[in-house]
């Protein structure tokens, strides 16, 4: 028995207004959205932002992918952003976001992280952000040094203490979640958090009905509030999770099951 998940997704990445480059990249195409935010000065962040990106593009456009595909395709990313070859510091990126996994006929979310980029879920109308940042302000959250409420403001804010490449050997954290509908992720670089509060995201996520409004939406009051990084913003909702029977499932396929998904870009 196999589970569909319909699926729809906005997108929106801006330089922002006080970089030169943007280093951001991203990937949205089934059953993939991930956001990459790289370092390394000039060109090199945004070369390695990319080459992360391309470690998991052979899986694009896959109904599902497992968890283990997800670790081999880290694998390759790792490889492409530590061949980048730089006069200055090690090349590196964060990367973040979810991919559509199915285990047991069951359809989850698996969540990624290394680094500060953000995936959260609206569900319900309650805002949670999944990922735990790998960053020494969040030591210091943790280590209960730092209140959450003054973390963005701390001057350590951009030192990140696991990421793709830049002499980092980490892996990234996963968690696995049920995909249900009504489901809404929203997978950020750090621009988006640098500008805007918990609550500010809560209530464009609350506010924008189609995923692409939302994504435009945070990205411009990001810059509305200063634009001090590049920003990219992934939003993707799940419209239904459909059961089919096995009756069903034996019966041949007329015609190919109508799309919801309302864009397809990469970066
Ligand atoms: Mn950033």
């Amino acid at each position: 028995m196999t589970r569909a998940l319909e699926l729809a997704w906005g997108v929106g990445s801006d330089r922002g207004l006080r970089r030169a480059v943007n280093e951001d990249s991203f990937l949205a195409t089934p059953p993939l959205f991930l956001v990459a935010d790289g370092m390394g000065g000039h060109e090199a962040g945004a070369e390695a932002s990319r080459a992360a990106i391309e470690g998991f593009r052979a899986l694009a456009g896959r109904d599902s992918v497992s968890v283990e595909e997800i670790e081999a395709a880290f694998v390759d990313a790792v490889a492409g952003v530590s061949a980048i070859v730089t006069e200055r510091a090690a090349a590196g990126t964060t990367l973040a976001g979810a991919a559509v996994c199915e285990q047991g006929g069951e359809v989850y979310w698996l969540v990624l992280n290394i680094g500060d980029s953000r995936t959260y879920r609206l569900q319900g109308g309650t805002l949670e952000q999944i990922s735990v940042d790998h960053s020494a302000v969040q030591d210091l959250v943790e280590r209960g040094e730092l209140a959450q409420e003054d973390a963005e403001r701390h001057p350590e804010r951009n030192v990140v203490t696991r990421a793709v490449g830049a002499g980092s050997v980490g892996v990234p954290d996963y968690w696995l979640l049920p995909a249900r509908a009504g489901d809404r992720l929203m997978i950020c670089s750090d621009g988006l958090p640098k500008e805007l509060s918990f609550d500010q995201i809560l209530e464009a996520l609350r506010a924008e009905v189609s995923p692409q409004a939302a994504a435009t939406r945070l990205v411009h009051e990001a810059l509305v509030h200063g634009g001090r990084d590049n920003v990219t913003v992934v939003v993707v909702d799940a419209h239904g999770a459909l059961d089919e029977t096995d009756d069903e499932q034996t019966q041949p396929v007329a015609s190919p099951v109508p799309s919801t998904q309302t864009k397809e870009s990469t970066w």
